[in-house]
């Protein structure tokens, strides 16, 4: 199984707390276990973690974190780092060395992203040379180097867990153990 974290550099708590959310959301669904925060949010960290109490799986948030540090730990045990940047490289000419790396760090920015990194990262990936969104760039990069394994991966210890249905909403309540459906 490949480990795969993100880190969030750049993060402006006074704007950017929506988007970077649902990059750790989005990271979680796609099977990262966790990311690691470069600044000091705490509500992201509440926001993450309460839906992912509810939805299951380990997923965390380090709040707070030092970028420049949590990389070269990284790189000391093993990892490698992949740099996702409109400027790098295109994606399906790096997806084949990300599926074999066994545990990946995934970096994406908002504010402009300190120019060190470029250097430090193992690839520089572009999903596109366009600018777009964090968002979309992690869940393709996420996507491509899965091989389709996490979409239909399972979240421990759930509460709530989605049943799947061509029109409607199914829920089932673990804690009740009971199905119902949602309006
Ligand atoms: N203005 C910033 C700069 O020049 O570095 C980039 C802002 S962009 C909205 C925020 C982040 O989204 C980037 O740091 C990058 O991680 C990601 N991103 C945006 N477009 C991308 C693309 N085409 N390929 C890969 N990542 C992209």
């Amino acid at each position: 199984m490949q480990h795969i974290v993100i880190l969030r550099i750049g993060h402006r708590p006074e704007r950017d707390k929506r988007i970077t959310t649902h990059v750790g959301l989005t990271a979680r669904a796609l099977g990262a276990e966790g990311m690691l925060l470069a600044s000091n949010d705490k509500g992201i960290k509440a926001a993450i973690e309460d839906v992912a109490g509810r939805w299951g799986g380990t997923f965390y948030v380090n709040n707070d974190v030092n970028w420049k540090k949590e990389i070269r730990a990284w790189k000391e045990h093993g990892g490698k780092v992949c740099h996702l940047s409109m400027y790098g490289t295109n994606l399906p000419d790096a997806v084949e060395g990300m599926q074999e790396c066994n545990k990946l760090m995934v970096v994406v920015g908002a504010e402009k992203v300190p120019s060190e990194i470029y250097d430090l990262a193992d690839w520089n990936v572009a999903v596109g040379n366009q600018p777009h969104s964090e968002v979309a760039a992690v869940a393709l990069t996420l996507d491509r180097i899965s091989k389709d394994e996490t979409l239909a991966g399972a979240f421990e210890d759930a509460e709530l867990t989605i049943v799947p249905t061509a029109r409607g909403k199914r829920v089932i309540d673990n804690t009740k153990n009971t199905g119902f459906d949602q309006s």
